[in-house]
């Protein structure tokens, strides 16, 4: 089976107006060479919200694999809700992507399971890609319940019925305990986490709202699962040699197109098929 690898860039609350038109030009200017006339990878690019407009103008005028994404969106459609941001504006910013549950949000911002499912369900009815994050902390780890947290996380997207085609989503794998560490999880545990998301995919229990499993086995080998933790220019070629992965999220090596670069490559230079 092969994939387009997906490499995101999760720019968090980081750069300036000038600083995000900065850091994506140098991106680009690299990025060149190793992107053009491919469909191996595809680039996202989720900047901050206020930045969107400025990322988009200067990726809608290049011809690369650099789609934009967001970092979030509101749960509801339209209307009352101060400092939310909707799918539509999203996509009225020609946004293709948008993640949905990343773990800061979970913990900072208290998003449930519920929630989460609720945005990746205006994600979709919006016309958006949600990428849903997952992953379980320390605590759950060394208590032995990795694979319940992550089923219970899945289980409550897949529960909602409009994820129905493998494009319809893409699930990223994130410990929480990887995230921003400088520790990333080892080959072994992400590859036991990735075989296990990719069997739930396709037999997740049934719900009132989803009778049956939505996607076959042949279906859920062909959603992407990304890793992220801790990706780097040092460890991104290992990540990418692994079963199961097919992309990766970055946060703090995506700020830079030194540390990005090199990531975007070790994804164009990974052996298209593997599975
Ligand atoms: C993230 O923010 O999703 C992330 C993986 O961050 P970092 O790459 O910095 O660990």
């Amino acid at each position: 089976m092969s994939r387009t690898r997906l490499v995101v860039g999760n720019w968090k609350m980081n750069a300036s107006r000038r600083g995000a038109v900065q850091m994506l030009d140098s991106f680009l200017e690299g990025a060149g060479e190793l992107l053009a006339g491919s469909d191996a990878v595809e680039v996202v690019i989720c900047p901050p919200f206020p930045y969107l407009a400025a990322v988009a103008e200067r990726l809608g005028q290049q011809h690369l694999p650099v789609s934009l994404g967001a970092q979030d969106l509101s749960q509801h459609e339209s209307g009352a809700h101060t400092g939310e941001v909707s799918g539509a504006m999203l996509l009225d910013f020609a946004c293709k992507w948008v993640l949905a549950g990343h773990s800061e949000r979970r913990q900072a911002q208290a998003e449930s399971d519920h929630c989460v499912a609720g945005k990746c369900t205006r994600a979709r009815h919006s016309g958006l890609i949600p990428i849903v994050c997952i992953g379980e902390t320390l605590r759950d780890r060394e208590a032995g319940q990795v694979q319940s947290v992550l089923a219970r996380q899945l289980d409550a997207v897949l529960a909602t019925g409009v994820l129905a085609q493998p494009g319809d989503l893409a699930v990223a794998y994130e410990p929480v305990w990887a995230i921003g560490s400088g520790q990333a999880a080892t080959g072994e545990q992400i590859e036991q986490t990735h075989a296990f998301i990719r069997d739930r995919l396709a037999c997740c229990p049934a719900s009132p709202s989803r009778p049956g499993a939505p996607f076959d086995a042949q279906a859920a080998a062909e959603i992407p699962i990304l890793y992220g933790g801790s990706v780097t220019a040092d460890n991104a070629a290992a990540l990418f040699a692994l079963r199961h992965v097919d992309g990766v999220l970055v946060g703090g090596a995506s700020l830079h197109a030194e540390s990005f670069l090199p990531i975007v490559r070790a994804a164009r230079e990974a052996k298209r098929c593997k599975q």
